[in-house]
């Protein structure tokens, strides 16, 4: 089996199948990290509100056009709304923001970061908000209804600010009911996807719904280690599994190919980040060879589970209980 190196969203536009993911790009690399990242090759940025580096990100992304590396047109650039800006009269303001750092004159792709609302905290106050919610470290949350969030968003795909709509961090029940109310359908659900934790029926669900999946934290519980979960470190570093070795080797591939081409191979994108350029480009090349089915197989079983991102660790937030 052959991929495309794109996935044809229903909203009709194409989403490259590998982009690069922009959490935890300091502000002082981004633009360097963003502008060489669109040298080699990428063309899909997925970054958020909470990354709390747009503006940098922006910067990359614009001087690559300005240099004539690209056209605007063939980027595909990604953002989330973040949790404090959910009540509908503060979605606009938000994604304005978002542009405004970006400075470009729609996004490709906006989704609902978490199915969590906070209290709202005002853009001078606060940006990004992260878990502040206005009040030191407690947390405050609003009574706000996910499918009005999702009527803002389609407004907002009507003024022409956004090209397609999405979420993320969503389950079954909240995306089977979101579709109920929905006049856009989402086009883009981006969840935690490795094969610790593989939850097979969404994903059967999801791509069934022709709602196109993008992995997140492809490599597990490596890109925990820079905040020191716990739950990252007790768990064995998927680059070392003799399963994903001993497949990389047979291909002569790296473990880090084969955990995305396992995702690319069920038409599922990934966005991994990286700062090393060999590790860049190699983490590009992810469609052009295939795994068998024993392969596919043998991954299936490693699934354990294990959730590294989780609102839970934050106050105990139930999405995914
Ligand atoms: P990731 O799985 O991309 O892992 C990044 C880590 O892997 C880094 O430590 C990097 O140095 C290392 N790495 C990258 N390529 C490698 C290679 N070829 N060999 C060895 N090591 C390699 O992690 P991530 O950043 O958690 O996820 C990717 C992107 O997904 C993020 O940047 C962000 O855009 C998005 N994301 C979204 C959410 C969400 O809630 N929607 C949550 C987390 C991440």
């Amino acid at each position: 089996m052959t991929t495309s190196s794109t996935i044809k969203l229903n909203s009709g536009y194409e989403m490259p199948i590998v982009g690069f993911g922009c959490w935890k790009v300091t502000n002082e690399t981004a633009a360097d990290q963003i502008y060489n990242a669109i040298k080699t090759g990428y063309r899909l940025f997925d970054g958020a509100q909470d990354y709390g580096n747009e503006k940098e990100v922006g910067e990359g992304i614009n001087r690559a056009i300005k240099d004539g590396l690209v056209k605007r047109e063939e980027l595909f650039i990604t953002s989330k709304l973040w949790n404090n800006f959910h009540d509908p009269k503060n979605v606009e303001l938000a994604l304005d923001k978002t542009l405004s750092d970006l400075n470009l004159e729609y996004l490709d792709l906006f989704l609902i970061h978490f199915p969590i609302a906070f209290k709202f905290v005002p853009i001078e106050e606060k940006y990004p908000p992260g878990f502040y919610c206005g009040d030191g470290n407690n947390f405050h949350y609003e009574n706000v209804p996910l499918l009005d969030t999702w009527k803002a968003l389609e407004k907002l795909v009507q003024k022409g600010k956004i090209r397609s709509i999405g979420i993320s961090n969503f389950t079954g029940a909240l995306i089977y009911d979101l579709i109920r109310g929905a006049t856009i359908k989402p086009s883009v659900l981006q969840i935690e996807h490795h094969p610790y934790l593989q939850q097979p029926k969404l994903i059967e669900y999801v791509q069934k719904q022709n709602i196109a999946i993008t992995a997140y934290s492809s490599f597990g519980p490596q890109s925990f280690l820079e905040l020191e979960s716990k739950r990252a470190l007790d768990t064995p570093t998927l680059f070392e599994h003799k399963t994903i070795k001993s497949i990389a080797e047979k291909h002569g591939k790296t473990p880090a190919q084969v955990l995305l081409r396992w995702a690319t191979q069920r038409n599922i994108a990934v966005i991994p980040k990286s700062n090393n350029p060999a590790r860049l480009a190699q983490n590009l090349s992810v469609v052009d060879f295939d795994l068998s089915k024993e392969d596919i197989q043998e991954i299936s079983a490693l699934d354990i589970g294990v959730r590294f991102n989780d609102p839970w660790d934050w106050d105990n937030i139930p999405i995914f209980v």
